[in-house]
């Protein structure tokens, strides 16, 4: 009872919160955690006194949780996202009192912390939602955080979220304060949605690489840690190649060739496809990841169909001649880069619209600059991306960003050659060959537009403008035909 007030609490002690609060508690803040599941608490506070007897205190009893804190108390939740939020926020909010602060840190739909930053403001209590990536190593040593919501509260805790981020030299800490509302949720689903996309481009530079290319896993682990030390150093690149280095050791061989086939997803790519259509955003990369991933679950179904069409039957559109290995390698890379560029444009333009419907005000160079560290998708294209919008804040789209450009105009054609080789071969593409369609469809001038404005007039009267004079028409086409 005479114990000194902490500075925070943590309520939710599962992979991510555990991992967040020894964090805290080793950037020098005093901490007390509560779950639940009481054996978490104890489990925590364990771990943290074999870590470095770092300050983190275990209650058992939201009561006593709540009041070890110092006020005005600031509470971080990492709990499953949805009703176990709604659930902690009751069990909590009936011990704070004015001033004091709810954050949520987990993957939470936007909307759902906007309900709930209203509800608590009649309580006179503050809500932020805020984004939390980089997983179990993030949370431990440095995560990329993005909150939204009570700017008040921001600041109030600020100090904390500085130390406890990743930090990134010549770029600072990986959080900034995002905007209001669920602008921290949204932004932060955006990078799952992002991250989506960069594993499928991956996944497909594999597949070429191994299917067309006939690289064995020890070559694959070389090519990708090579292209690790180039324009395509990232996490993801990373973590790839050590994936390629991994034998099995339940059997022969590697590891990743006993892997089962079929994707897992938790909602956030899925929620990130369906906001794009919401706010009529083209997204294809992305939404071409979260469909790949449904075909992948269709593991029983494609057992079948490949029995089906087993015997091929295109060998006639396959080239005689070998693959040149050195020269696929090359091009594969330069696909992976044009792609990637496509989905991290398709991705910003989601933000920007959403800051544009919900006056946000986001700013798409500082979440480029967050992103550099602690996350998934941290990369040093980010860099790239964050200069792209420092030269210009109103970029329409980072395709026509003078540097970006210069990168896909340089890449075009390695990255045709190699949808061609994998279409050829039927291997799909899908990230790859949607991210080409997108930059054909957007640079191009007159697209095929005409004939299905045309059509819609024809059957439904819906009228259409015209190149050459203003003003909206309407032809009765039938009867001219
Ligand atoms: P999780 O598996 O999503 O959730 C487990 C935690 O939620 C436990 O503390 C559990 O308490 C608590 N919980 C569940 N239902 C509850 C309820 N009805 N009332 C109170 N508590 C309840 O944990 P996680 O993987 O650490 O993730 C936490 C959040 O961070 C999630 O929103 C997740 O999407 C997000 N996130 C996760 C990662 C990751 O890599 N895992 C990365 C970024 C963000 P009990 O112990 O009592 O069951």
């Amino acid at each position: 009872l005479n114990m000194a007030l902490t500075r925070i609490g943590l309520a939710g002690l599962a992979v991510m919160g555990q991992n967040l609060a020894l964090n805290i508690a080793e950037k020098g803040f005093p901490i007390s955690v509560y779950n639940r599941t009481t054996s978490k608490v104890d489990e925590t506070v364990e771990r943290a006194i074999v870590e470095g007897n770092l300050p983190v205190y275990g209650f058992h009893d939201p009561a006593s949780f709540v009041n070890s804190i110092q006020k005005p108390r600031v509470i971080i939740m990492l709990v499953k996202a949805g009703a176990p939020v709604d659930q902690t926020i009751a069990t909590l909010s009936a011990h704070l009192e004015k001033g004091d602060c709810i954050i949520d840190g987990g993957n939470e739909w936007y909307e759902n912390t906007e309900r709930r930053e209203k509800a608590m403001a009649e309580l006179g209590l503050l809500y932020l939602g805020m984004g939390v990536s980089g997983g179990e190593e993030g949370a431990r040593n440095g995560p990329s955080l993005m909150p939204g919501g009570s700017y008040e509260a921001f600041k109030y805790i600020e100090d904390i979220l500085l130390k406890v981020a990743a930090q990134v030299p010549d770029s600072g800490p990986c959080v900034t304060y995002i905007g209001k509302g669920g602008s921290g949720n949204f932004v932060k689903m955006i990078h799952n949605g992002i991250e989506y996309g960069d594993m499928q481009l991956i996944a497909e530079a594999y597949d070429v690489l191994k299917s067309v290319g006939k690289l064995t896993n020890d070559e694959l682990q070389h090519v990708f840690s090579e292209w690790n030390k180039g324009e395509l150093l990232s996490f993801l690149i990373e973590i790839t190649a050590d994936i390629f280095g991994v034998k099995d050791d339940k059997g022969d061989g590697h590891l990743v060739d006993k892997v089962l086939d079929k994707t897992g997803m938790k909602g956030t790519g899925k929620w990130t496809v369906q906001q794009a259509a919401e706010l009529s955003v083209a997204a294809p990369t992305i939404a071409a990841s979260l469909d790949s991933r449904f075909l992948s679950g269709l593991k029983e179904e494609r057992v079948e169909a490949a029995k089906v069409f087993q015997s091929g039957g295109f060998s006639d559109v396959l080239e005689s001649k070998p693959v040149d290995k050195a020269k696929l390698i090359d091009d594969v890379r330069q696909a992976l880069y044009a792609s990637k560029i496509c989905s991290y444009a398709q991705g910003m333009n989601l933000i920007r619209a959403k800051s544009t419907e919900k006056g946000w005000d986001l700013k798409l160079g500082e979440l480029a600059r967050i992103w550099k560290g602690g996350c998934i998708i941290r990369a040093i294209f980010l860099d790239r991306i964050k200069k792209a919008y420092d030269r210009n804040a109103e970029l329409s789209n980072l395709l026509v960003d003078p540097e970006f450009a210069k990168e896909i105009l340089d890449r075009q054609s390695a990255w045709r050659r190699v949808v061609c080789l994998a279409i050829n071969h039927g291997i799909s593409t899908p990230g790859m060959s949607t991210s080409l369609a997108y930059f054909d469809t957007y640079r191009r001038e007159r697209v095929s537009a005409n004939l299905v404005q045309a059509q819609r007039d024809y059957f439904g009267a819906h009228t259409y403008e015209r190149v050459d004079m203003p003003g909206s028409f309407h032809t009765e086409w039938f009867k001219i035909a």
